[in-house]
């Protein structure tokens, strides 16, 4: 407890699967957005403008284009790409579509309703694609702009699908990231672009001091890696890992036989390419022994899950963000709740108000012959009466709804304005926040938050809640205080 009260609430790593680091022998590092982080708002744009770039000067787009301006705080993790109907779409975790943006225009319940209906998406059909990574963020927004421009332009003839639009725009992209267009500017002007985070040597020492053996499997090539390495832990980057796996074709380094070539065989083994079974030999600690520390939700965590026994960490740049936010909109969430119990409460005395009436007036009109002229002024009175309550408690419902509705919307824009929160859609979990419990054991913002922790640290899962035990009672929070006449 009082560990907990120390760590800031944006450096904890929380866990899904209970993780005994005593129990871990090996502990293996991505590279892009785990060992190194990127400066944002910085690579975005300059992913942005190098494919606007090779858009114009090899898809002969309109020069106009390169006018554009970046726009931070757009896409998210998790969002897909409709790419037919050229939409971004949010989904919850059954994979319901719940936010669709064509461009900038976000579609109405109605709009939604129409195209999407009430079916679950085929994420492995070939219309769909989920922005995994962070390095993804741009081509959304890219998308999003390029869409809006064609629609509002006469520039290009208009299809009927935006394949030709997405197509356009996915080899752009990774032309740019394959041509070496970005990794010669990053490797030109490092600062801009890489964090260096002061803390990432103690964060590997803390593990290598107390006998773990470390690694790296990355998909990145030997050059770039080596550049990275060496900017953020030094000449001597070597000494931290025991084996360093270049051009390591994650996912199927997980899942495929592949050969590997040795690059050295000094005390850092060095090699492109292999599998997670040489690997494991090379290394002699198997299965639930390692732990796996990166960002790719499909690439680092579903596939090391699916394929081996190996614990996870996934590192989320994003949750420190989240975190803060979430601390922000506390008292709207709060008071949120209390007007969802309002609202609960209203609704079930407008339905005995209801049913009342409709017994008063049913009894009038089967014994009217029978009832004196006194007691159907005294049934009238009543009736009157409860009409008067069903509206003014409709009005105050009317209120209710407004205030949830606008507490809902700043909630969300505290969040993302486009998108909402990372890991929620709505009341439910997002598609993003579901794969997030379903396949990382323990999350983070950022490795080197492994030093407020011990190197024998258990990781303990937290209670889980049913709806029951979230009922306002169970909570601490007051109900019925807001909005009650
Ligand atoms: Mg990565």
């Amino acid at each position: 407890m009082e560990k907990e009260a120390k760590t800031p609430i944006e450096k904890r790593i929380f866990t899904n699967r209970n993780l005994k680091l005593r129990n871990i022998n090996a502990i293996g590092f991505d590279l892009d957005y785990t060992l190194a982080g990127y400066r944002s708002p910085d690579i975005e744009i300059l992913t942005f403008e190098k494919s606007l770039e090779k858009l114009v000067k090899e898809k002969h787009f309109p020069k106009d284009i390169l006018k554009f301006e970046y726009m931070e705080n757009f896409a998210i993790r998790g969002l897909i790409f409709d790419i037919k109907y050229g939409n971004i779409l949010k989904t919850n975790k059954f994979r319901y579509v719940k936010r669709v943006y064509h461009g900038f225009q976000k579609y109405s319940k109605k709009e939604r309703r129409n195209l999407y209906s009430n079916r679950k998406l085929d994420l492995s059909s070939e219309n769909y694609r989920a922005v995994d990574t962070l390095f993804e963020i741009p081509e959304t927004y890219l998308f999003a702009k390029l869409i809006d421009f064609f629609d509002k332009s006469s520039a290009k003839s208009q299809s009927s699908s935006y394949k030709w639009l997405y197509d356009d725009i996915r080899w752009a992209v990774d032309m740019v990231h394959r041509d070496g267009t970005l990794k010669n500017i990053i490797r030109k002007h490092p600062e801009k672009y890489i964090s260096k985070n002061e803390l990432l040597p103690l964060a590997l020492n803390h593990f290598a001091k107390s006998g773990r053996k470390l690694f790296i499997v990355t998909n990145s090539g030997y050059e770039y890696t080596t550049f990275v390495l060496e900017y953020l832990l030094g000449k001597n980057f070597r000494d931290y890992f025991e084996i360093i796996i270049y051009s390591s074709k994650k996912p199927e380094f997980f899942t495929k036989n592949y050969d590997y070539r040795v690059i050295s065989d000094g005390r850092c083994f060095e090699a492109e390419g292999g599998n997670v079974r040489f690997l494991e030999n090379k290394l002699g600690v198997y299965g639930d022994s390692v732990l796996y520390v990166g960002d790719h939700i499909f690439g680092d965590m579903v596939k090391t899950k699916q394929s081996s026994t190996w614990r996870t960490m996934m590192i989320i740049p994003e949750l420190e963000h989240e975190l803060k936010t979430k601390v922000t909109v506390k008292n709207d969430l709060k008071k949120l709740i209390t007007l969802f119990e309002l609202k609960n409460r209203t609704n079930r005395k407008l339905d005995m108000i209801i049913e009342e009436l409709n017994r008063l007036i049913k009894e009038k009109e089967e014994e009217f012959e029978n009832l004196n002229p006194e007691s159907v002024k005294e049934i009238d009175t009543r009736i009157s009466k409860l009409i008067e309550n069903e509206n003014s408690l409709n009005s105050k419902l009317t209120r209710v709804l407004t205030e949830i509705k606008d507490i809902e919307e700043k909630i969300d824009r505290a969040y993302n304005p486009y998108f909402g929160e990372l890991f929620k859609e709505q009341n439910e979990l997002s598609l993003f926040g579901d794969q997030v419990l379903d396949f990382a054991c323990t999350y983070t913002s950022d490795l080197t938050n492994i030093l407020y922790y011990s190197p024998t640290e258990y990781f303990h899962t937290p209670i889980q809640l049913m709806p029951h035990d979230k009922e306002p009672e169970f909570l601490d929070i007051e109900v019925g205080e807001i909005g009650e006449n």
